[in-house]
């Protein structure tokens, strides 16, 4: 039988290992982030019949600029970002890829402050980019001097930033995006993945767009929007940067499709982000009790909590699962993570949680 050892693959993928949070389809599902409430009803049916409203015409091409869409979500976005400033793929995976292929590539390289989004290391390999991972503080905290010291050093062609940081939930402050700017020549692309989630008050790096044009906020729908099923993920940078972009996107990228789904989520924003506040309660409530708990969760910004002082991440995993909840072990040592749900899920979670997991503390 053929395995991959008997393929010529490219060097740098030898070894690697797919992107792989299991699938698995369980009663309570708190491993990837998602939005675990449904879409609310009045935005369910706009978006049938917009999706039905195409669907006559799918002979065609879609519109490969998806002007409708980019003008949509520069109105979402706000902060007086225009539709030449907003660029969107399937999921913002395939943002962040194209940026790789635009700016990265063989004899350049990509820095980023671990431990952090899993895909960046992939997405690197993927385009041949070196990947340079730099360690965050003890806290998983960046601070601005830190962040343009291991710019300086290492002098890399992008930097990606992922504010609120996934796994830890860890925000970072406005400065230590312009440290990270000011210190370098190159790309820096702020992945604001989780962004709705760090409250109303928080500001976005979308503020700091102006006279920027090597920065980029990476957004998603697939979180806070309750979306990931429609793969829908978007930046806003300088125009000059959306047009490197238009260099490596392949024809038609966004279907007519998703298109139209996307346009139609996008009128009911504020129903489709009606829970975030809900769910916020909820990752509080999570930090609060296990803290009680004995562990130690670390501070979210967003809709998950990196619980610290697990004696046995494995094993709590696994016997979770066995009670049909399945949260994420990123690998982080005495560390799971959890999404933050519904109530009635976070309930079940925190309860099983309290008679599986000890605290490395008790043990
Ligand atoms: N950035 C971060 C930080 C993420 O956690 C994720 C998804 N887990 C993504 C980007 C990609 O999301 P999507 O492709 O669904 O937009």
């Amino acid at each position: 039988m053929t395995t991959l050892d008997d393929l010529p693959l490219r060097a740098e993928l030898v070894g690697q290992q797919p992107y792989g949070a299991p699938q698995l389809h369980v009663p309570i599902e708190l491993n990837v982030n998602e939005n675990t409430f449904g879409l609310p009803s009045e935005a369910v049916r706009d978006i049938q019949e917009s999706v039905a409203g195409v669907v006559a015409g799918l002979n065609r091409y879609p519109d490969r600029e998806f002007t409708a869409l980019r003008e949509a979500l520069a109105g979402y976005l706000g902060h007086g970002v225009t539709p030449e400033q907003v660029w969107a793929a399937n999921g913002s995976n395939e943002v962040l890829q194209q940026v790789l292929q635009a700016f990265g590539g063989p004899g350049r390289s990509l820095l980023s402050f671990v431990p952090t989004y899993s895909m960046y290391p992939l997405l690197a390999a993927g385009t041949q980019t070196a990947w340079l991972p730099i360690d965050r503080q003890a806290d998983f905290t960046l601070t601005p001097d830190a962040v343009a010291a291991a710019i300086r050093e290492h002098r890399p062609d992008l930097v990606f930033i992922c504010r609120p940081n996934n796994p830890t939930g860890t925000g970072a402050a406005l400065d230590v995006i312009e440290a990270a700017y000011a210190a370098t020549d190159g790309i820096v692309v702020v992945d604001e993945a989780y962004q709705e989630f760090s409250g109303s008050d928080a500001v976005s790096a979308l503020t700091l767009l102006p006279g920027r044009p090597r920065l980029a906020i990476s957004r998603t729908m697939s979180k806070a929007f309750a979306y990931a099923g429609a793969r829908v993920g978007y930046l806003a940078a300088d125009p000059a940067f959306v047009d490197a972009l238009r260099l490596v996107r392949l024809p038609y990228h966004l279907s007519a499709l998703t298109q139209a789904a996307a346009e139609a989520a996008l009128r009911h924003a504020p129903a489709m982000l009606a829970n975030v506040d809900r769910i916020r309660a909820q990752r509080d409530r999570i930090e609060r009790r296990v803290a009680e708990l004995g562990f130690t969760p670390y501070p979210s910004a967003s809709n998950f909590v990196l619980i610290g002082g697990v004696a046995d991440p494995k094993d709590t995993f696994t016997r979770l699962l066995a009670e049909g909840i399945i949260v994420r072990d990123n690998g982080i040592p005495h560390t799971l993570r959890v999404t933050a749900g519904t109530e009635s899920e976070t309930s079940a979670f925190l309860a099983a949680f309290e008679r599986i997991a000890t605290p490395v503390t008790a043990g």
